[in-house]
């Protein structure tokens, strides 16, 4: 606890005074413009890697990186994205696994959730992921196996994003886009879900477009016609 406290007092200290005005602005409201949802794994630090500002990401973090099929399961995460999306209007939804997570390597051996029914029950909405990869992917090596499917769970969980309402609405309107990527704890690597070729390809900081999970928006003309 100390130390968390003395952080604290760090933060007070040096960083704040700095970023004042930032945070006085920010004490009346938010606006941020990506919902990043990852996993709660202590490694995982979005606003580090991205080098966000207070008040740039909506993070909603848990374990697996897992959203729930709409009407499945009323749940947290479900709740923070029709906030995000309805209220504060991000224009995007990340979905973020990374390398070595527990929750995947849980889904390989499930003699790792003895104890934890909780654990055990929330895993079920990456059953799919599990099922894509077990049938698909013999021969391939425990690390490879661990990747797959770290990857298929991210591509499971967009398309249970796509069942809720708002997210399906927003898209269709073209004011919403959702993005699935992995991220390399070790490497400091990104990839990125490209659902034109439905493969993961490394992220270019080149100004290079970031390939997107997802179709075309349907009625983005009605809108900014609209307009
Ligand atoms: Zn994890």
């Amino acid at each position: 606890m100390e130390h968390l406290i003395k952080g604290f007092e760090t933060f007070r200290r040096d960083v704040f005074p700095q970023q004042r005005e930032l945070f006085e602005r920010l004490a009346s409201g938010q606006n941020p413009h990506t919902m990043f949802i990852t996993c709660a794994d202590s490694r995982v630090m979005p606003e580090m890697i991205f080098s966000a500002q207070p008040g740039e990401l909506f993070v909603y973090r848990n374990v697996g990186n897992i959203v729930p099929p709409y009407a499945q399961h009323v749940s947290g995460v479900v709740a923070a994205v029709e906030y995000a999306v309805k209220v504060l209007k991000v224009r995007h939804v990340v979905i973020c696994g990374h390398s070595d997570c527990g929750a995947m390597k849980a889904l390989l051996d499930p003699s790792k959730l003895d104890g934890m029914p909780s654990v055990a029950d929330w895993l079920k909405h990456a059953d799919v992921a599990r099922h894509v990869v077990a049938e698909n992917t013999a021969g391939l090596d425990a690390e490879a196996h661990l990747r797959c499917l770290t990857e298929e769970n991210v591509v499971g969980q967009l398309e249970h994003l796509r069942t809720l309402p708002v997210v399906a609405a927003a898209m269709a309107s073209g004011s919403l886009s959702i993005h699935g990527w992995i991220y390399d704890i070790g490497e400091a690597g990104i990839r990125v879900f490209d659902g034109s070729s439905g493969r993961f390809v490394d992220m270019r900081t080149d100004g290079h477009p970031v390939p997107q999970a997802t179709p075309m928006a349907r009625f983005a003309q009605n809108a900014a016609s609209a307009a």
